[in-house]
């Protein structure tokens, strides 16, 4: 029976769901602890390993010499494999869109209500005692009628459109690869523009790009400078996308006027960092597709994927890396 390996640590609840969601074609295999050393034994002979969150290293790579199959149960593996290492495996890759699309979709209208009505300062503050029931009406703000400028129009950018416009917005996007039919861009309310353009005119920018040596730093103090002082940026992607040095000093000088973010140049966060402290900011722990209904989803398509894979029948979601 085909060894599968469960790469990152997780609470028993969602090895439990796994277990009940798991091919029976397959034997899963998981952690006790959030140990290397753990993971190195473990993965001396497992036919294939699932990856999330924790960075599948060289090192890791190395230590799997029969893997013949990577399901990443998201779709961001640009940055979590180490890829040069992979290549050289032979082995085939596949992600799970399914399950990851809407999650982080959701979360990106979340944090830019949150932002727009300073929901977590206005929360804190209850909490300790403080009625702002008129303080904050000067600086909070509705979603109709507002530009959501888009980087990014795969996926999520797709479905994000699709649920910021039901909020009676209107958007503009970039992204060098797509561009959707007049159908698509009447019906959300979207017009390609370039990218400088999109900063100019956005009153929300949204990240939804993989992270690669192109789009590092691709919100740096230059596209801080060009967006409306009134702008919010929202980050549901990759924390490294972000100058975040930046982006404080941003948020900070009023350049522009709050921040929504789920992911961080370093995660969990320096305790020293700038943004914790800012009230115009909305902070979540990387948690955009970590739901139960996402890892549900997502398990179902993983297992099915990997009994097909050993099944000798075609599988889905492949990238092409050899
Ligand atoms: P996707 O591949 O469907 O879409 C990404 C799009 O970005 C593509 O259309 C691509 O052409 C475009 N793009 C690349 N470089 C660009 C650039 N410089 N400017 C504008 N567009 C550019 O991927 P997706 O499913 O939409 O996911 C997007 C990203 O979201 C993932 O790569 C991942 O990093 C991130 N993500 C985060 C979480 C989370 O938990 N926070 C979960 C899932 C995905």
């Amino acid at each position: 029976m085909p060894k599968v390996l469960y790469l990152s640590h997780a609470p028993d609840e969602l090895y439990d769901v796994m277990r009940k969601l798991a091919a029976p074609s397959l034997e899963l295999i998981t952690l006790c602890d959030n140990s290397d050393r753990e993971r190195i034994e473990k993965l001396a002979d497992v036919d294939a390993v699932i990856v999330a969150a924790y960075p599948f290293t060289r090192e890791l790579i190395a230590a799997a010499p029969a893997m013949r199959f990577v399901h990443h149960q998201g779709v961001g593996y640009q940055d979590t494999i180490d890829l040069e290492s992979f290549r050289r495996t032979g082995a085939r890759l596949a992600i799970t869109p399914a399950g990851t699309t809407i999650g982080v979709a959701e979360h990106a209208v979340l944090l830019t209500l949150a932002v727009l009505r300073r929901l977590s300062f206005a929360d804190a503050e209850l909490r300790q005692g403080r009625w702002h029931v008129n303080a904050l009406r000067p600086e909070s703000k509705e979603l109709a009628g507002k530009t959501i400028g888009y980087i990014g129009m795969g996926r999520i950018g797709q479905a994000a459109a699709q649920r910021f416009r039901a909020f009676d917005t209107t958007g503009v996007y970039h992204d060098p690869n797509v561009r959707l039919d007049a159908y698509a861009e009447t019906d959300l309310g979207l017009r390609f523009v370039p990218q400088r353009e999109l900063f100019e005119q956005a009153d929300v920018v949204t990240l939804h790009v993989p992270l690669t040596a192109d789009t590092h730093h691709l919100i740096d103090a230059n596209a801080l400078a060009l967006m409306k002082r009134d702008a919010v940026l929202i980050n549901t992607a990759r924390g490294p996308l972000v100058d975040e040095a930046a982006l404080a000093r941003a948020l900070e000088t009023g350049d522009i006027a709050g921040a929504g973010l789920d992911v961080f140049e370093t995660e969990p966060p320096e305790p020293t960092s700038p943004l914790l402290g800012m009230r115009n900011t909305v902070l979540t722990p990387h948690i955009s597709a970590g739901t139960i209904d996402a890892f549900e989803t997502k398990m179902r398509a993983v297992f099915q994927n990997l009994h097909r894979f050993f099944a000798d029948q075609p599988i889905e979601n492949e990238i092409q890396l050899h």
